[in-house]
């Protein structure tokens, strides 16, 4: 990895360089009740408009990568046949600038499972390898537990990564392309006390959590408590409406429908993703659904992200952000969901 230092002014110059494609940033998008400003990721054409001193934005990035609806493809009756067509749009190259950690540990293992199983999926790995990512520093919020999670940093998923120091911009470097844009702007070589400020910025960040989920042993306390009375308990106040996998960066279950024009003349299939929690998500054919109960669907939710997960990939499906318990409306947080398995009771 290479670093350098710029000047804070020097991110108008960074900026122009990057808008000669498409970027999506943090903007500001209104304020919650209490007045505090509400981000969420869209595309930015002006500076002005992004706000890389961002908290959290409502949803991930997801969307552009791993839209919630895409035609996997499209069939038209032409000439006494069917003619099928597939589009992985991918029209343009897009800079997903200000991910936080969290967000880009969130791609790294979607690409585990997306890209590296058995079966890649062409229409994210066109996507993914049409990005530029640069990823920008956070402070931590009284909901993020990534910490807990060991998602606070980011080695590795991006091609630059700014933390602001003051009037300075540390980046870090981990693209040729990403260097040759520092070689057009006004940079330089950190020297040893702008490295000892880097890091003296790093711990005091680290001190700043307050959230933190007790992972030890996760996996197996939960086999032990699979039909732990607590799951009754969160399934009760669950109001299965999938908003948590809507907002979360790592949920990508999906379902596919198959539709035809009422002429006949066209027909596509679309994949939509959806949420374990919702009540169809485990109906099947002959009108079966093999989790009916709500109780049954949140524990699935957690034993995939905390259990099924880990034991595939050695690294749990949550980077612990905190926008799931942040968007719910019963107020379930991952949190308080695993402490309350860990000592048996709500
Ligand atoms: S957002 Fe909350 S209420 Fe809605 S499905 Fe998720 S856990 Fe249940
Ligand atoms: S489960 Fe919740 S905290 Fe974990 S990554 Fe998803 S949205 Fe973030």
């Amino acid at each position: 990895m290479l670093f350098k230092v710029f000047p804070e002014a020097e991110l108008t110059r960074l900026f122009e360089l990057l808008a000669k494609d498409r970027i999506v940033g943090p903007v500001k998008k209104g304020e919650d009740q209490q007045g505090r400003p509400l981000y969420d990721f869209d595309v930015v054409h002006d500076l002005a408009d992004l706000h890389l001193d961002y908290t959290q934005t409502i949803h991930s990035a997801k969307n552009y990568f791993l839209p919630y609806r895409e035609d996997l493809c499209t069939f038209t009756f032409q000439n006494d046949d069917w003619q099928k067509e597939v589009d992985y749009g991918v029209y343009a190259p897009l800079v997903l600038l200000g991910l936080h950690p969290c967000d880009i540990n969130a791609l790294n293992k979607l690409d585990k499972v997306l890209l590296g199983g058995r079966y890649p999926n062409p229409f994210y790995g066109e996507k993914r390898g049409n990005m530029f990512i640069v990823g920008h520093s956070c402070t931590p919020q009284p909901f993020c537990f990534c910490q807990s999670m060991g998602t606070d940093s980011a080695i590795r998923g991006f091609d630059l990564f700014l933390t602001r120091m003051g009037d300075l911009y540390f980046a870090e470097i981990l693209s040729p392309r990403a260097l040759h844009l520092l070689e057009q702007i006004d940079c330089c070589d950190p020297d040893s006390s702008e490295h000892r400020r880097y890091l003296d910025l790093m711990e005091e960040r680290e001190s700043l959590f307050v959230a933190h989920v007790d992972t030890s042993d996760l996996t197996k306390i939960l086999d032990l408590e699979f039909q732990s009375p607590v799951w009754q308990e969160w399934g009760q106040k669950c109001l299965s409406c999938g908003t948590c996998a809507q907002v979360c960066p790592t949920c990508y279950c999906y379902g596919v429908t198959e539709q035809v024009d009422m002429d006949f003349s066209r027909a596509w299939k679309e994949k939509q993703l959806y949420s374990c929690n919702l009540l169809d998500f485990a109906s099947v054919a002959g009108s079966h659904n093999f989790r009916p109960e709500s109780h049954t669907r949140i524990k699935y939710r957690y034993y995939h992200k905390h259990r099924g997960f880990v034991e595939a990939f050695e690294e749990s499906l949550c980077v612990g952000c905190g926008r799931c318990g942040q968007a719910c409306l019963a107020r379930i947080t991952v949190p308080e969901v695993i402490a309350s398995v860990r000592a048996g009771k709500e």
